[in-house]
């Protein structure tokens, strides 16, 4: 576990730092001043961000005398559109936004994805900062530059890679955070565990009470995510190999939110929880992981409340065929095999590709009884 505050994303001329610190926001309005001068701001935030922290990153901007307008969107998974992004687009274009201005992504990982992508096409590209207000955003949307929108045909699949400038991550705003969509944060934290590092599994869960009370490791615990994805950034940026690994449940998850309906029956890292428990027992199921660690995955998971069984979706879950139907969607698919990520036990995940999609709907159906 790091206690270094700052974490450096080593892209190159793309590199970039994030500052996990309590007071993040507090003092953005000095940072961005010393490394944009004379530039002036767009602010990006949806209605609950607004409300909750809104003020605090007005109140530094306006300590140092810098300039900015503010677009705020409805919150919701739904924002991430067509539409949306042309209100964002247009109204930073009326704010007369030019070049060498600065967008501000103030939200989770909706306001991130969307403010991003908007930053990336006005003007040909102009550089964005990201403020992630979310746990999930502050360990994994806001670092690495994937930003996007979706399309009625899935998820994330009209998009660009643009790196930010800078990230800053400020403990403090989890505080507005409700306690569900921290725990659907969670699950993306747990992921870099289950992926390639074992020991911080096995941390989180000796530590898991800490965290969601906010004690020190919890700052410990965001740093350490947060230093996990620069790690797979810096080696894949446009996630041509190992990058892919990031998408440990996310398969299944974007399924499970597809037929969903990307609402508050299922939040994203909900379904990606359940997801990371399948793969495991799908890995299981194929003799690829012993089946202890499946049950060990799925008994943290329990412990801190996130769903873990197709069973915990609210209402009547669609057919194995329609969840078949987004999965044969998903990014991942490469003329119509799939590629699936899977696991030889905790802090073991590889990519598998060639997966047979009959196998994962037997295994599906299976799930649901
Ligand atoms: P979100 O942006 O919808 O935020 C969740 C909810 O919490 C919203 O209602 C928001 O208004 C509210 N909220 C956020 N911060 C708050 C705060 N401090 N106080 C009070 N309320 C607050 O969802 P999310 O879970 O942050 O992000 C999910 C999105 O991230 C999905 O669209 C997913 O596809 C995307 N994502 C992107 C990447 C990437 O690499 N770009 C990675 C993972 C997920």
């Amino acid at each position: 576990m790091t206690d270094n505050n700052i974490v450096h994303i080593d892209l190159g001329e793309r590199a970039y730092d994030i500052n996990v610190a309590h007071d993040a926001i507090d003092t953005l309005g000095a940072k961005l001043k010393s490394m944009f001068p004379g530039a002036r701001y767009g602010i990006v935030t949806d209605e609950n961000v607004a409300r909750e922290q809104l003020p605090r990153l007005k109140h530094t901007l306006e300590a140092e005398g810098l300039d900015f307008a503010v677009v705020t969107i409805p919150a919701g998974e739904s924002s991430k559109s067509n539409k949306m992004l042309n209100h964002v687009v247009e109204s930073l274009l009326k704010e007369r936004l030019e070049r060498n201005d600065i967008v501000i992504a103030l939200g989770g990982g909706v306001v991130g994805d969307l403010a991003g992508f908007a930053a990336s096409i006005i003007r040909r590209g102009m550089d964005f900062v990201q403020v992630p207000t979310s746990l999930l955003a502050q360990v994994d949307s806001s670092v690495g530059g994937k930003t996007g929108i979706n399309s009625p045909h899935g998820k994330n699949l009209i998009g660009a890679f643009h790196q930010p400038r800078y990230v800053a991550a400020d403990l403090t705003a989890l505080g507005t955070l409700s306690e569900r969509q921290f725990r659907a944060g969670y699950a993306e934290m747990a992921k870099y565990g289950l992926i390639d590092d074992q020991e911080f599994f096995f941390w989180l869960e000796e530590n898991w009470r800490e965290i969601f009370e906010g004690g020190p490791a919890r700052a410990k615990a965001i740093a350490h995510a947060c230093q996990a994805k620069a790690r797979f950034v810096a080696a894949d940026e446009k996630e041509l190999g190992a990058r892919a690994l990031l998408n440990l449940g996310h398969t299944f998850g974007h399924a499970f939110e597809a037929v969903t309906g990307y609402c508050d029956r299922l939040l994203h890292g909900e379904g990606i929880a359940i997801g990371m428990v399948l793969a495991h027992r799908y890995s299981t199921k194929i003799g690829m992981a012993n089946g202890q660690d499946a049950v060990r995955v799925t008994n943290h998971f329990k412990a801190v409340g996130l769903p873990t069984e197709l069973s915990d979706i609210s209402g009547e879950l669609a057919s194995t065929d329609k969840l078949m139907h987004h999965i044969a969607q998903d990014k991942k698919v490469s003329r119509g095999a799939l590629t699936f990520i899977l696991t030889k036990g905790i802090g073991k995940a590889f990519i598998q590709k060639g997966v047979d999609p009959d196998a994962i709907s037997a295994f599906l159906e299976e799930q649901r009884n």
